[in-house]
């Protein structure tokens, strides 16, 4: 784009910061092409699955009470289905994130006595409430279920001994997070995460094999479910919504499994039967249909940023490189200082609530104070551009979403701008 008096005036980007971002810009051009091949296939692979299932404007209706014969979120659920080449699904706005669809398939599949392997180091923080790893009301400790966990090794491979050794009679689930979440470890690729379930299966092949998948859907062309997991996991206010779904999560898989978490969600004896959509099926649909899409632009973002950062001397993860396994980008940006420039020009950089400055503060259930800019349609939305930084040594930045690569560009672009007018930096 040709740098004018507009972009100037209107959201005081200098020239020098413009030409930089340029310049970082065609030195990526062949990630990009990459990017475009697979948003291509991923399309390919949505609309499929919508012309496979004769998706039609009757399924768009909307249902309430019980919701009994609601075709729409049964033709949704045979499509996420589809797309994930699995036997079933379970997508619903009564999962109200990807924590929520989590907690069921856990709690679904699990009864006392059982044991949950986690081969892959600790999960998501909202995850150690669930289990119980963080002493929660109500966690799954409470009911009987014991937790193991083997970390990565140092080079970030699995620790395939430690793993034999962890297992037992008593381990009925294995998970496995496919993003870094706010871990500084690289995110684990499909093809890495099929090595580690045949391992396991290997062991014994009816130990559950779940992934974690938020964050990772449709950054390749292959998922979870193509190497063998019996259970994939997410929210749709991040990949697979497309930024359209406002609220919901997803759990596909094996069909046994699947079920076991519909009655949990639901009632024993109802199962997947029951859930009124009220209206917001075409959103769900939309928002899969425009996925491939929106995914593709985030992945760009995250390439385009660890690019410009490491152009200016700083620990980026993954580089720009590297083959992406999430839309998750990390930056080591040394002070205080940084990453709170940073994160308030990318608030700047919002759609919605440009105009308020994200200060850090001490968020419950963390250990220091934490700062976040999002500026989003969607309460909470990730897919849509957001920044998150617990604000301490080394001070990580985790930068992911933007609904166009346009939009994650510009966001980027002004968060660099706010670092340089406070004088953090010299381009
Ligand atoms: C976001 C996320 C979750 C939890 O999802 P919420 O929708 O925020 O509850 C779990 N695991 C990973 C890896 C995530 O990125």
């Amino acid at each position: 784009m040709e740098f004018d008096s507009f972009i100037k005036d209107n959201f005081g980007i200098s020239a020098e910061v413009w030409e930089y971002a340029i310049k970082i810009e065609r030195e990526i051009e062949h990630n990009f092409k990459e990017i475009d091949r697979i948003t291509e296939y991923n399309q390919f692979k949505v609309l499929a699955a919508m012309q496979k299932n004769k998706l039609s404007d009757t399924h768009f209706a909307a249902t309430t009470g019980y919701g009994y014969n609601d075709l729409g979120r049964d033709i949704l659920e045979q499509v996420y289905a589809d797309v994930f080449h699995a036997e079933a699904g379970l997508v619903r706005p009564q999962l109200i994130s990807g924590t929520h669809a989590l907690t069921v398939a856990l709690a679904g599949n699990l009864r006392p006595g059982d044991e949950i392997l986690s081969p892959v180091g600790i999960p998501y923080d909202t995850l150690q409430g669930v289990i119980g790893i963080r002493k929660e009301r109500g966690s799954l400790s409470e009911f009987g279920i014991t937790y193991k966990q083997v970390d990565l090794l140092p080079d970030g491979g699995f620790d395939f001994d430690n793993i034999r050794k962890a297992i037992n009679k008593n381990t009925k689930l294995v998970t496995i997070q496919r993003s870094k979440g706010y871990e500084w470890r690289d995110s684990l690729s499909v093809e890495k995460i099929g090595t580690l379930i045949s391992f396991i299966k290997s062991i014994n092949k009816n130990i559950i094999c779940m992934v974690d998948n938020c964050y990772g859907e449709f950054v390749e062309t292959i998922e979870p479910t193509d190497v063998g997991a019996d259970l994939i996991v997410g929210s749709l206010i991040k990949n697979p919504g497309g930024g359209l779904a406002p609220i919901g999560g997803y759990i596909v898989g094996k069909e046994e499994f699947v079920e076991n978490a519909a009655v949990r969600l639901t009632s024993p004896g109802l199962g997947k039967e029951v859930g009124a959509t009220l209206g917001i099926t075409p959103a769900l649909f939309q928002g899969l249909f425009n996925a491939p899409q929106v995914v593709g632009g985030s992945v760009k973002g995250a390439v385009f940023l660890s690019r410009l950062f490491e152009g200016l001397g700083f620990k980026v993860l993954p580089s720009s490189m590297e083959k992406r396994a999430d839309i998750v980008q990390s930056i080591q940006l040394k002070t205080a200082e940084n990453v709170i420039a940073f994160c308030q020009g990318i608030q700047k950089g919002a759609p919605v609530d440009s105009y308020v400055k994200p200060e850090p503060w001490d968020m419950p259930g963390y250990d220091c104070p934490v700062i976040m800019a999002a500026g989003a349609f969607v309460q909470g939305s990730s897919i849509e551009l957001s920044a998150d930084a617990p604000v301490k040594p080394p001070y990580n930045v985790f930068f992911q979403g933007g609904l166009s690569w346009h939009h994650a560009k510009i966001g980027i672009v002004i968060g660099l701008q706010t670092m340089v007018d406070k004088g953090l930096l010299k381009i």
